[in-house]
């Protein structure tokens, strides 16, 4: 039987960003319900050694972590719903009993005073069996997060945009040899990126190929190389590589809010540029689904830190912090 649930402040989505704004809200008693959407943690999931999150002096899981916020976030007072929003009426404004009605796949329905859009992004992938694989043996798709395990090694960057490009870039100050494998002869990435690209003597670019497999070898099984084929000429070739980073692009889980909310062309939802303000007011937007640059667990929990103040003086009618 459906049920209707009543919040001051709902938060979509259980990454970085969605449990760091339920703990604030939890805080300030506005008694969050966050709901946890397919992938409850987030991208941090199908990570592991992390070690660029403030806290911990050794590496820690990403699924631990994640694991950890949770227990956090319902510690302080957040009520989990396990189920996904489908459907959310943000752009018409709160209905005349000052409630936004959202509703799960699950048939439950949502009123609330304020919401937090934190459903995040996900990288693109190439969709190849060995890189599902791999996943956890070596292929990435953070420079960032996974760079530094690679020093002294040679790592390969798969992809033409500005996200290879600077993935590349920063690659060479941990990795001796980073080979950029791009499937065209020209790169779509700014020419500025591109003149240091090729200036950078660790930086070795494959025109022309497409990536046909990501080798794997031993137990646990780790990537070892790379199955190349000319995508002008068809010939097949092979290069040695310890790890992989595939930066393809990534997609703004968006869903149904898609419509309700002002996007960008690729579905990122628009924000105050010193805040988290969506377009619609009382709802705001955290973490991934709104940054296509920065994208680190610990920028996406800095915005849901703000969104939860911010719904917080919302709902207290406060002018938003970045108004004043
Ligand atoms: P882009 O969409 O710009 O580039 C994706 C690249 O991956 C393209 O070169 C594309 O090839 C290649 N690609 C896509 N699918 C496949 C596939 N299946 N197999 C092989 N290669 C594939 O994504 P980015 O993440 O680089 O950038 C996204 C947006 O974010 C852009 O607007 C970018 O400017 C912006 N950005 C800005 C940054 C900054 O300002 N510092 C940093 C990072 C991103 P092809 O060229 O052949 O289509």
């Amino acid at each position: 039987m459906p049920e209707i649930h009543h919040t001051d402040l709902l938060v979509v989505g259980a990454g970085p960003a969605g449990y760091t704004a339920a703990i604030y809200a939890a805080r300030a008693s506005l008694k969050p319900i966050l709901v946890t959407g397919m992938q409850p943690g987030g991208q941090l999931t199908i990570t592991t050694d992390v070690e660029n999150y403030p806290g911990f002096a050794t590496p820690v899981q990403g699924p631990w972590l994640m694991e950890q916020m949770r227990a956090q976030a319902e510690h302080v007072g957040t009520q989990l719903v396990y189920d996904l929003i489908v459907r959310a009426d943000l752009k018409n404004g709160p209905g005349p009993d000052g409630y936004f009605r959202l509703v799960g796949d699950s048939g439950d329905e949502f009123r609330a005073r304020t919401v937090v859009i934190a459903t995040g992004a996900q990288a693109k992938w190439l969709g190849l069996e060995s890189e599902k694989r791999l996943q956890r043996g070596g292929v990435s798709a953070c420079a960032t997060c996974d760079g530094f395990f690679y020093r002294g090694k040679t790592v390969a960057v798969i992809g033409g945009g500005n996200t290879a490009v600077e993935e590349g870039l920063y690659l060479t100050h941990h990795a001796d040899k980073v080979h950029l494998i791009h499937r065209r002869d020209s790169l779509r990435a700014e020419r500025i990126l591109q003149e240091r690209l090729f200036s950078n003597p660790k930086i070795e670019v494959h025109w022309n190929q497409a990536v046909e497999e990501i080798l794997g070898s031993g137990e646990p099984e780790v990537v070892c190389g790379v199955a190349l084929k000319d995508t002008q000429t068809g010939a097949l070739s092979k290069l040695d590589v310890d790890g992989v980073f595939v930066a393809i692009g990534h997609t703004p889980n968006a869903g149904p809010f898609r419509h309700e909310v002002a996007c960008d062309s690729d579905g990122y939802i628009l924000t105050e540029s010193s805040g988290t303000e969506t377009s619609v007011k009382g709802v705001f937007a955290a973490g991934d689904i709104q940054d296509r640059i920065f994208r680190q667990a610990v920028t996406a929990a800095g915005t849901g830190c703000m969104a939860a103040l911010e719904a917080e003086r919302y709902l207290s009618g406060i002018p938003a912090m970045t108004k004043t």
